[in-house]
Parts: structure tokens; C-alpha cells; sequence
């Protein structure tokens, strides 16, 4: 494949409230709501074998996440899953990853945002692994992120709005300075929470831990994987979990649209081992997005 040009000059069409429209055109103004007040949300999508995997539960959550900020998305979710299929067919894409998002226009400047007009945007392009397939062969390295996932109380966590990644770029800016792939966050209490873009587990005894996503996303794929290893019989176990914990876990990977399954090596201080029963998991999902195994 020929060396991709920047995200904004490139040949194919994005959807645009409503209809297909070249790539390059593809353009808000600068005066847009959600450009200086994150007024954004959006979703992140796999396409395998020309299949959109869990499109609905993605679409569903992109209505769920501009609603929680406040705004109503003016096309439902079939509509927007018709959108996402269109999208890869007007781009000939089979194996791509999407990029649904949505936020408020530029019809009113200022804090307030009751005037401003919802737009949405659907974009697909071929992505690789979301992680170097060498490092994570033998597991990424993850740095301790400096900003924990904040309280519910105090932003809306459970959004997948613009937003909330501010903390996870700084978080993935410092780690990768630092030399690391990516940054395990905390959360607001000191509880293990997830990585800057993906779900996080742990694995002990044969058993399967993860955090109860109180105060950030509950992965579409975090819930895939969840039941495949109930499917395999393996105990999942989700509670709250403390980075004094960490040193007791054989094994760790992390979950997400993007990341897939990927396997960690270390986390901070602590060490893991790429073991089995990640790569089953790994192997699994794997099987599942590529319709191998039944996508329940
Ligand atoms: N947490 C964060 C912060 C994310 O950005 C993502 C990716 N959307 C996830 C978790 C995993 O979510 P999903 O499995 O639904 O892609």
C-alpha cells in the first residue's frame, strides 16, 4: 500500500449529515461548538470481511453518548447503521475501521449550546493493528498514567465523548515519551480503571479480573470477551481493583474495538506473562469478529 497522506487529504467519501460527500470537503468551520467546548462524541468501529462487528451496540452507544451530553443525534440508529454500511461500500473497503462522530455546530459561540444544530460524520479507512504486532506479540509496556479517570460526579463518564480522551492524549503523549506503548490510568480513587483507549483484565488462577466500569466505558469488547471465556467455562470475576493487587496477576491484556485483544507485559512495576489463556481469549475473539465462531 502506497505511503497514506494526512487524515484530511485523502481519496474516498465520508458521510455527512447525511449524504456522501469527497473526502477533502468533508469540513466544519472553525467556529464550531464542539471544536472549543469538546461539544463531541463519537465511536470507533471494526469492519471485518465487510461485516461491521456489534454495529448496532455501536450506533446504539453513539445515541446514548450524545444524549448524556445533552443533544438528540437527528438520525436513529438504523438509520446510522444503513450510513455505516454505505460508507464501506462507496469506499470499497472490506477489512476498515470506522469513525462515526457527532457534535454541535457553529451556530452559536459561547458556553451555552441550546442553539446549536447536531451534525454527524461517518469516515472508514484501513487500520493495521492499533498496536505494533511485534511489541505485542510479547505483550506492550505500559506506563502509570500521571491524570486518573475522573468521578462520575464530576464528568460524564459513561459518554464516549471527546472530552474525557483530553486526559487519555496526555496519558498516551507522556507515556510514549517516556518510552512506553501506552499508560494504565487509575481512577479517581486510586482503583485500577483502564488504558487510555481500551478496557483493561487481569488473570490469576485461571480466573479472569477486570474493574467494574463504574467511572469509564464498558467496552463493547470488553463485554465480548467477557462472555467468551464464561463460554469457556473460565470465571470472570469484575470488582473494584487495587494497583497493590497488580503484582499478584500471572497475566494482563487489554480490550477494546481498536486494540482487540492485546496482550500487556508490564504495567509500571509490575510484570506479566503472555500466557494461555489470553491467547485463547486473544484466539476467540479473533475467530468471533471474523464470524468463526458465533457472534451471540
Ligand atoms: N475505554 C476507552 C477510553 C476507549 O476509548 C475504548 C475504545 N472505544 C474502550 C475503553 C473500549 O471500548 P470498545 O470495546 O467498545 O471499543
Amino acid at each position: 500500500m502506497a505511503e497514506q497522506r494526512t487524515f484530511d487529504d485523502r481519496d474516498g467519501w465520508i458521510w455527512f449529515d447525511g449524504k456522501l460527500v469527497p473526502w477533502r470537503e468533508a469540513n466544519v468551520h472553525v467556529l464550531t461548538h464542539a471544536l472549543h467546548y469538546a461539544s463531541s462524541v463519537f465511536e470507533g468501529q471494526r469492519a471485518y470481511n465487510g461485516e461491521i462487528f456489534k454495529l448496532t451496540e455501536h450506533s446504539q452507544r453513539l445515541h446514548k453518548s450524545a444524549q448524556i451530553l445533552g443533544f438528540e443525534i437527528p438520525w436513529s440508529v438504523a438509520e446510522i447503521d444503513a450510513a455505516c454500511r454505505e460508507v464501506l461500500k462507496a469506499n470499497k473497503l472490506v477489512d476498515a475501521y470506522m469513525r462515526p462522530v457527532a457534535w454541535r455546530g457553529s451556530e452559536q459561540m459561547g458556553v451555552s449550546a441550546q442553539g446549536t444544530k447536531p451534525h454527524l460524520a461517518i469516515a472508514a479507512w484501513e487500520w493495521g493493528k492499533y498496536f505494533d504486532p511485534k511489541l505485542a506479540a510479547k505483550g506492550i509496556r505500559l506506563d502509570i498514567a500521571r491524570y486518573r479517570r475522573p468521578a462520575p460526579y464530576t464528568a460524564p463518564v459513561h459518554s464516549k465523548a471527546a472530552g474525557l480522551y483530553m486526559i487519555a492524549t496526555l496519558s498516551r503523549q507522556q507515556a510514549e515519551g517516556r518510552g512506553y506503548d501506552d499508560a494504565l490510568m487509575f481512577d479517581w480513587r486510586g482503583q485500577v480503571a483502564e488504558a487510555t483507549g481500551a478496557n483493561a483484565f487481569f488473570v490469576r488462577d485461571g480466573q479472569l479480573h477486570t474493574p467494574t466500569p463504574d467511572c469509564f466505558l464498558d467496552g463493547i469488547t470488553r463485554r465480548t470477551v467477557m462472555d467468551l471465556a464464561r463460554n469457556r467455562g473460565i470465571e470472570v470475576v469484575e470488582r473494584a481493583i487495587w494497583p497493590e493487587e497488580l503484582e499478584t496477576f500471572e497475566q494482563m491484556f487489554l480490550t477494546g474495538s481498536a486494540a482487540e485483544v492485546t496482550f500487556v507485559g508490564s504495567a509500571g512495576p509490575w510484570s506479566f506473562e503472555v500466557g494461555e489463556l489470553s491467547r485463547t481469549l486473544a484466539k476467540d475473539y479473533d475467530d468471533t469478529v471474523n464470524g468463526r465462531l458465533p457472534n451471540r
